[in-house]
């Protein structure tokens, strides 16, 4: 494929993917279709198994979305007593959402000003006896180090839960991420590094009491059919079709991270001292997202539209600052300090050479005319 100026180096591109499975797609399509189950039934029991193995736990309940898995995660740890959750501000809103659903209260850590990550010091100030979880998002692919907030958690009898949604496949020293706390949570939305053809979600664990908390809490609290035993339970369920296609794709899934990873080095080397690239090399990182971290983020913006190539931000309100969260006063100061210094490039396994080139270049050629990174 040949550029010319007018293309668009787009920020991502689903219909990629799809084209290169679209034989193998159509056959996943056509054997659910086929099978008479269209819900919670042997793809997804399927589905479940393979994650299960990928990731090295127990348990695996497949749900209807990543915000769900949260919810019901969260649902599954709180009581009475415990009623707050503990998380960064610069997630996405995702945990924050989550948590209001189930009636809970967020409470908001800073984050460490190299990774972005939540801060294991600054938890440790806003832990409390009300804690019933502390929610780890492993932001853009990085894999937290999760071991401190383990501590952490378990002297303050409080669960930890570790938001997989950006980081699915990547592997610490101590095992791969969904296997480092008490819980874990997955997003497939198409643009995750594992997406489906629609929504879908998981939550992951090997605690089997917890496992059969969330699974009866996604299916209306029922311990067996219409027998209704736990409180605050929901319809979440993922469905056949979804399932296949992620067992499927799970296969290719080390191959398009080590891709992305890739492609975030490119960036690495031909970035400008004004433009700090998030680095995404090695086991740790699935590369989600190529981040730049820069003083004057809408002028880098302006300057890579001149080449054609879009950006967006992730993200551009903390939590803490999003009215409809109902927040509560949080002293964040890293978290406030960048706000509107992040900025997001193309990253995706399908990109070309030449797209990638086309990036390269402009970061090359970027003088920062505004401050300093
Ligand atoms: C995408 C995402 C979610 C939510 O997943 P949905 O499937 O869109 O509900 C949660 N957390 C993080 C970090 C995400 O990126």
């Amino acid at each position: 494929m040949r550029l010319r100026v007018t293309d668009k180096v787009p920020l991502n591109d689903l219909a990629r993917v799809s084209a290169l499975q679209q034989q193998a797609l159509v056959a996943v399509a056509a054997d659910v279709i086929g099978s008479g189950w269209y819900i919670r039934g042997p793809k997804v029991r399927q589905w479940e198994h393979d994650l299960a193995g990928f990731i090295g736990v127990s348990d695996v309940v497949g749900v209807a979305n990543g915000t769900d898995a949260l919810e019901l995660a969260l649902r599954s740890v709180a009581t009475q007593e415990r009623r707050v959750v503990v998380t960064a501000a610069n997630a996405g809103g995702y945990t924050s959402c989550a948590a209001r659903a189930a009636g809970l209260v967020p409470r908001y850590a800073d984050i460490d000003p190299q990774t972005l990550l939540l801060d294991p010091r600054d938890v440790e100030r806003v832990l409390d006896g009300d804690v019933a979880a502390v929610v780890v998002t492993h932001l853009y692919g990085r894999a937290a180090d999760v071991a401190p907030f383990r501590r952490l958690c378990a002297e303050n009898g409080t669960a930890l839960i570790e938001d997989c949604a950006q980081s699915i496949g990547a592997r610490t020293p101590e095992g791969v991420t969904g296997s480092l706390g008490d819980l874990a949570t997955f997003s497939f939305y198409p643009t995750k590094n594992l997406g489906a053809l629609g929504d879908g979600g998981a939550v992951a664990t090997s605690n089997a009491d917890l496992a059969a908390r969330v699974r009866a809490l996604s299916q209306y609290g029922w311990a067996r059919k219409y027998s209704v035993d736990l409180p605050g339970g929901r319809n979440s369920r993922m469905d056949e079709l979804q399932a296949a296609v992620l067992s499927y794709r799970l296969k290719s899934l080390p191959e398009a991270n080590q891709r992305r990873r890739d492609i975030i080095s490119r960036y690495v080397d031909s970035a400008p001292d004004s433009v700090r690239v998030l680095p995404a090399e090695g086991a740790h990182h699935v590369a989600h997202l190529a981040v730049v971290v820069t003083d004057a983020p809408e002028v880098l913006a302006e300057h890579l539209a001149t080449f054609g190539i879009e950006t967006e931000v992730h993200y551009p309100v903390p939590d803490h600052r999003q009215p409809g969260l109902r927040p509560d006063s949080a002293h964040l100061p890293v978290t406030d300090s960048l706000t509107g210094r992040v900025l997001s490039l193309p990253c995706f396994p399908e990109m070309t050479e030449q797209e990638i080139d086309r990036v390269t270049e402009a970061l090359r050629s970027y003088r920062c005319e505004r401050g300093r990174a």
